[in-house]
Formats: C-alpha cells, structure tokens, sequence
C-alpha cells in the first residue's frame, strides 16, 4: 500500500529531509584524492549527532557505515573503510537520516581531482535522468513513467541501467511501497496521488548494467568493473509539479 502523507506529515518529512541534504552535501564537498572513505563516514555521523539525528543506515541489516560509499565500479552499498580516494576516481555517496520519526534518503556521485570526460558524462546522464524522472512525479502519472523517463536519458547517452536495485516509497520507513525501478515501459502501475513520497535514486553504469555484490555482502559492482553513478532525492508527488524534499541549506 502506498502511503499519501498527510500535510503535517509532508511539513515534518521537509525538515528531516533538508538535514539529510545538508549533511550530504557537505560530506561530498570532503571527497578529495587522499581522503580515506572512513573519513567521509566519521563526518557524516558527527554532523548527525550535531543534527539529533540517526543514521538510517547504521546498524541496518548490521551494516557498520553511517554512509555508503561507493567508488568507481561499485555501485551502491559501498562499505566506508580505508580505501583511499585517488585523483580521478568518482564516489557515490548515498545517506539516509531519520529526524522526527520521518527519514530522508539522497546519493550523490562526485569527482575527485581531474576525471576522465567519459565519466564526466556518466554524471551528468545520471543526475539529468534522476530530474527527469522527478518531472514525472506528478498527480495522475503512472508509476512507471518515473521508470521509464530514467531509462529514456541514460540509453539515449549510451549508458546502461542497474536493474538489480531500485528506488522506493519513503516516510517512516525508509523502505516504503512502492518498489520504482530505473526502467521499463510508461503508462503502467499505480496512478500517483499528491502527498506520495519516493526515494527516487537512478543507477546507472557506463558499461554492462549487470551487477554482483563482493565477498563482504554489500558491495556492489559492475559486472564489466567500469564506473557507476548514482542519483538520489526525496520527493513528494505533487498536484502539478513535484517537490524535492532533499535539497540542503546552503547558507549554514
Ligand atoms: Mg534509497
């Protein structure tokens, strides 16, 4: 059952969202060649403690990060560790926070130092998917052109979309119904209401888009070992356009 979040719901999922943007933001602004992704996870459960929040993640089916971190082939899921961030790579960082019973989940992949103009586009296809995607959003819609509209922007730049994972309904829960994959055909599934909430979160890979998860039980990676990125925010469908809960203040 999807839920239709009532408008103090809606008004409390806002302010649990901006903080989990915020601390996303800036935990991403940290990524730097010679930044160990342990690191990256300390900072983002400092800023949460300041926040009075807790980490969705943390403890999650026992997983030891506040973050997951994800770089270059590995897709999502990525456990914070010493791995060394190196000029060039891209890292995936996906955070969730729960903050007045309601929780905000976004991913953001960024560059460090100089990357290669191929994985530059990578970025940009994935990001513009996840907005088109959000475009759709929208009273009256169908579930499935959220999916679609994503695979539209990542197939049309030659990329590929993980299949394995998917977006999802969020609120007090950070795993709500409806499961949204990244593609698929328009026009299908549940007509979306006003008030519905999703985790909208894109995957998308320059190569093949089959994936396998490591030997620690988390990590996943790209089949083919080439890069992945990843896009998330935290929406709400809207009577005419959708609203992105998961945008950061800025200014603090
Ligand atoms: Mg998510």
């Amino acid at each position: 059952m999807i839920v239709v979040k009532k408008p103090d719901e809606l008004a409390a999922m806002r302010i649990s969202a901006k903080k989990t943007a915020t601390i996303l933001h800036k935990v991403a602004s940290k990524v730097a060649p010679g930044v160990t992704t342990k690191e990256l996870d300390e900072y983002a459960a400092e800023l949460a403690r300041k926040e009075e929040g807790r980490c969705a993640f943390y403890g999650y089916h026992g997983f030891s990060g506040h973050i997951c971190s994800s770089v270059n082939e590995e897709v999502v899921h990525g456990v914070p560790g010493r791995r060394v961030i190196r000029d060039g790579d891209i890292v995936s960082i996906d955070f969730g926070l729960v903050y007045g019973g309601f929780v905000g989940d976004t991913a953001t992949t960024v560059a460090a130092g100089e990357i290669d103009p191929e994985w530059h586009r990578l970025l940009d296809a994935t990001q513009r998917s996840l907005e088109a995607a959000i475009s759709k959003a929208v009273e009256g819609n169908r579930l499935s052109d959220i999916s679609h509209a994503v695979q539209v922007v990542a197939e049309g730049e030659g990329f590929s979309v993980v299949r394995d994972f998917v977006g999802h309904g969020i609120g007090r829960e950070m795993h709500e119904d409806p499961q949204i994959p990244n593609y698929g055909p328009a026009g299908r599934g549940p007509i979306l209401k006003a008030g519905m909430t999703f985790a909208i979160e894109p995957m998308i890979n320059l190569g093949v888009h089959k994936t396998e998860t490591l030997k620690d039980g988390w990590t996943v990676v790209t089949k083919d070992r080439l890069p992945s990125a990843h896009f998330e925010h935290t929406i709400a469908v809207g009577k005419q356009q959708a609203e992105i809960l998961t945008i950061p203040e800025l200014d603090t």
